[in-house]
């Protein structure tokens, strides 16, 4: 049969909108017996958005480094939520800590202090170094704040025309209006009107391209210190310190955006502290609260002032629930040792990923990254999207960035076993592509 033409597509999914109930499975009550896959996926295809494209798998429960589908088949999580998960699933010390706060107090307003926050502030403060912290749900509306603290900044000091940000080609700051304007992929950008004014890309790792797009009008320059989404690139040697000295020179602020880097993830607590740089604001969300949502930005005194009272909030931002969840996994961080073991198993998972880029170079074009934020590069010929559900069928679960690179994000409890299995399955998943590479001719 031939695809129906868009004009005729269009007007069948119209025609659907109107169709009384085209019967996908009705709810049932929570005690009924559960659904059935099958039920589940013919759900979710009638009922969810359309924007994004899951597996055709359904998670019901997981421990540590594992997850079980409604099939009871268990995976070895290498992906983590992308580099959510940072005690893996169901650790039991956060599970306690968020049940206990929900029993006391989920939620209050910005209007009054709570308790977990201040305490959560504090404690980031005086394991970063950094002195205020504001909170808020996830890595984009961190971004956000950052981005106004550097304009606000400036309009405080009556340079109001200096609102210009350099940011990077495959960046990624997320997906709101202004984030996804920060964002270096120019697709994620399209047909959401007019480009935001004053943002300039250039190229990662280009010291002198930044210089050249410099002016008296940059209020900050937005940085990751390893690329995530834009394919797990770190930053090349002298790259953040050289970004330092630009920034001072001209008085723009270092935005660096550690969403993905921090929070023990590369092997130190924040990423920026590989190339001993610190920046004038920094932001975090993905690992910070271990699954549960909450995100944050922390800024020296000297900013202190920049979004005074009314400029910026959030009504969910620094709920005693997410505060105590973000505790626990800064606490656990220290007390079970996890940015060490970030750093050793992230230096095995990088070894046993270049010796499966070595036994298939025809695949494969190598392995980067840092701590257990880790690409395998494979060939740009290759859809990462087809190796990452031949992996899935082996029961490995990893992400795909920048196209071709095969992300592993482990949880950082992530055990030295769990990583030579997860890369036998990987192993096993190559050979089982180029087989049937071969025999599809
Ligand atoms: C994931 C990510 C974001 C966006 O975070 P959300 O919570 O999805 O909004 C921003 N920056 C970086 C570096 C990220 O990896």
């Amino acid at each position: 049969m031939a695809p129906p033409s868009p004009k005729t597509q269009a007007t069948a999914s119209h025609a659907d909108l109107d169709r009384p109930s085209a019967a996908p499975p009705t709810m049932q009550s929570p005690d009924a017996e559960p659904h059935g896959t099958a039920d589940l996926l013919a759900m979710a295809d009638a009922h969810l958005m359309k924007n994004y494209r899951p597996a055709p798998v359904v998670f019901v429960r997981g421990h540590g480094s594992t997850l079980v589908d409604t099939e009871g088949k268990s995976y070895l999580d290498f992906a983590a939520g992308v580099a959510v998960n940072s005690l893996g699933h169901a650790h039991p010390r956060l599970v306690r800590a968020i049940s206990d706060q929900a029993a006391r107090l989920m939620h209050v307003s910005n209007y009054f202090y709570n308790e977990e926050n201040v305490l959560l502030a504090a404690e980031l403060c005086e394991k970063t170094g950094y002195d205020r912290a504001f909170f808020c749900n996830s890595g984009a509306e961190a971004n956000e704040a950052m981005l106004k603290l550097a304009r606000r900044h400036f309009y405080a000091k009556g340079e109001k025309d200096r609102f210009r940000v350099i940011a990077f080609d495959h960046a990624f700051h997320g997906r709101t209006i202004a984030t996804v304007n920060l964002t270096g992929t120019p697709s994620y950008k399209e047909g959401f009107g007019p480009k935001l004014e004053g943002i300039t890309h250039v190229p990662y790792g280009d010291l002198d391209a930044v210089r050249a797009a410099m002016g008296p009008d940059v209020c900050g320059i937005i940085v990751e210190t390893v690329q995530g989404e834009g394919g797990v690139l770190p930053a090349p040697p002298g790259f953040m310190a050289g970004l330092r000295s630009i920034a001072d020179e001209s008085g723009a602020l270092l935005l660096i955006d550690e969403v993905q880097t921090g929070m023990g993830r590369t092997g130190r607590l924040l990423g920026s502290e590989h190339a001993g740089v610190r920046g004038d604001a920094i932001t975090l969300a993905k690992g910070l609260g271990g699954g549960f949502p909450i995100g944050a930005m922390l800024i020296p005194e000297k900013l202190a002032g920049a979004l005074p009272p009314g400029t910026h909030g959030s009504t969910f931002g620094g709920n005693p629930l997410a505060c105590a969840a973000a505790r626990t996994v800064l606490a656990a961080l220290y007390d079970e040792g996890l940015i060490d073991a970030a750093r050793s198993r992230g230096a095995l998972l990088g070894r046993k990923l270049a010796e499966l880029a070595a036994k298939h170079p025809d695949l494969c074009d190598g392995e980067r990254g840092e701590g257990l934020l880790r690409g395998l590069v494979m060939k740009t010929s290759l859809d990462g999207r087809v190796v990452i559900a031949k992996a899935r069928e082996e029961g490995v679960l990893c992400t795909v960035a920048g196209g071709h690179v095969l992300r592993f994000t482990p949880p950082l409890v992530v055990t030295d076993a769990e990583i030579e299995d997860a890369c036998a399955r990987i192993d096993r998943a190559l050979s089982k592509l180029r087989l049937e590479a071969i025999s599809a001719g």
